[in-house]
């Protein structure tokens, strides 16, 4: 049984030439799994949690297999990090290339070549044809922290909006820009000052269009904080942790306009919606906006650790050296890493895959919402669809349900992620580099577990 395991872990390459199945050889988690998540117990913080009880020994395509040598169909990508898999082989080469080079230097103490092309290729793939300029960070949160920064040096103003169901990471400032309490702020307070939240377009609960729930939004901005106090307004363009809710047409190019016409920094959080995964490079593309600054990470680097924030040249000059940076900021691996994954999301038709993986996907949720009342909503775009489970009397969120369903589809060998303000929604993050075979056999799953709940 630990056999085929240890024979996968020596795989070369890791991922693409692991057998793309579903195998169940044991129950989930099996025994060597289990030694894990008990040692996992003894030794790393309780705070630190985990969606599947399963040990990892090999990933790739798309699949995950454990040590016991099961082969799980993975459906969440390590939150939408992985897109172009676990181990692509253009990310592998410029990986191994780069490590036997060198490690480190810091970029603040000798700047090398591969930082640059990353800021070069981010500022040509963003959103909008002005002159922009590029800062590079290690985490989704740290690029955030650093838009902040940089919005409120360019305005000389402090205030932040944020909006409901929002999520931006879980240091200081971004607890604060995050909007769910539990699991995300609850206790760990005292949070930053000078952040504010303004309602969302989430068109499925307030049944407003676009130019209603930006007016909204912007009424509570105006009277509450005031464009005289307000550096910046941060969102997500499709909300990821929130629930995968897409806003209503109208809603972001009303709030771009606004703040264009009152000095404040728009910042598109695309941490999670980022590089092909909406089947736009970026999911500001779908909306048509040109936001000031950007911030990503996630799928950046084919799963290495690298996050940016990139806008408007006059916005990321304002800082004085030294005032942005860090001492692993823009790691030469990770930076390989980036370039070689920024190569396939131009170069190989990922757009195009993460368009079929919505079709496949939507299709299936469609099936499974006219058949069951209790699957309320199906949206989302590109590779990152989700679907919202109600009470289909009340129409009430159902977290029960949903966790049940999550719960279930895992045991069976699919790795599903929940999220949403509320609980109870499912959302589907596949890898691009999954098959269809694959993709229908993971729904097929899902759909027998709700059945069955
Ligand atoms: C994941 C995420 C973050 C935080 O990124 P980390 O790398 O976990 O710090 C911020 N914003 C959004 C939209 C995210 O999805």
């Amino acid at each position: 049984m630990s056999s085929a395991a240890d024979t996968l872990t020596e795989t070369p390459l890791g991922g693409p030439t692991l057998p793309q199945e579903r195998r169940l050889v044991t129950s989930i988690p099996g025994p060597r799994s289990q030694e894990l998540l008990d040692r996992k117990a003894d030794a790393v913080a309780a705070g630190v949690g985990h969606t599947a009880p399963v040990q990892a020994v090999a990933a790739g395509g798309g699949v995950i297999v454990d040590a016991d040598g099961n082969s799980l169909i993975d459906l969440g990508s390590g939150i939408a990090v992985t897109t172009i898999g676990n181990a692509h082989p253009k990310v592998v080469a410029a990986v191994q290339a780069q490590v036997a080079q060198f490690t480190h230097t810091c970029f603040m103490i000798a700047p090398y070549d591969s930082y640059v092309s990353v800021a070069e290729a981010l500022n040509r793939i963003t959103p909008g044809d002005h002159a922009k300029k590029s800062a590079l960070f290690n985490s989704g949160a740290e690029a955030v922290e650093n838009a902040v920064k940089i919005a409120r040096k360019y305005t000389g103003k402090q205030a932040v909006v944020a909006f409901d169901h929002g999520y931006h990471g879980r240091t200081n400032l971004t607890m604060a820009l995050t909007a769910k309490s539990m699991p995300y702020k609850s206790g760990f307070g005292p949070f930053a000052s000078e952040i504010y939240r303004a309602p969302l377009s989430y068109p499925y609960r307030d049944g407003l269009d676009g130019g209603l729930a930006a007016k909204k939004a912007i009424s509570m901005i105006e009277k509450q904080v005031g464009a005289d106090n307000l550096a910046a307004i941060i969102i997500e363009p499709i909300q990821g942790e929130g629930g995968f809710i897409v806003p209503a047409d109208g809603f972001l190019p009303a709030l771009v306009e606004w703040c264009r016409a009152n000095d404040v920094v728009f910042i598109a959080d695309e941490i999670q919606t980022g590089f092909a995964r909406t089947g736009e490079m970026f999911a500001s593309d779908l909306f048509g906006i040109v936001p000031d600054l950007i911030t990503t990470a996630k799928g950046i680097a084919g799963g290495l650790p690298l996050a940016a924030v990139t806008g408007r040249s006059e916005i990321m000059d304002a800082s004085h050296a030294g005032g942005l940076g860090g001492t692993y900021g823009g790691n030469p691996i990770a930076c390989a890493a980036a370039l070689a994954a920024i190569d396939v999301f131009e170069n190989d038709g990922m757009l195009e895959r993460a368009r079929e993986i919505e079709a496949v996907l939507k299709g299936r949720l469609e099936d499974l919402q006219a058949a069951d009342p209790r699957v309320g909503d199906v949206r989302g775009h590109g590779a990152m669809i989700a679907a919202e489970f109600v009470d289909p009397a009340t129409g009430e969120p159902d977290a029960v349900l949903t966790a049940a369903v999550a719960k279930a589809s895992i045991a069976q060998g699919v790795i599903v992620l929940t999220c949403g303000t509320y609980g109870n929604v499912i959302r589907f993050l596949p890898p691009l580099s999954i098959t269809d075979d694959l993709l229908h056999e993971g729904m097929d799953v899902v759909a027998a577990a709700l059945a069955a709940s």
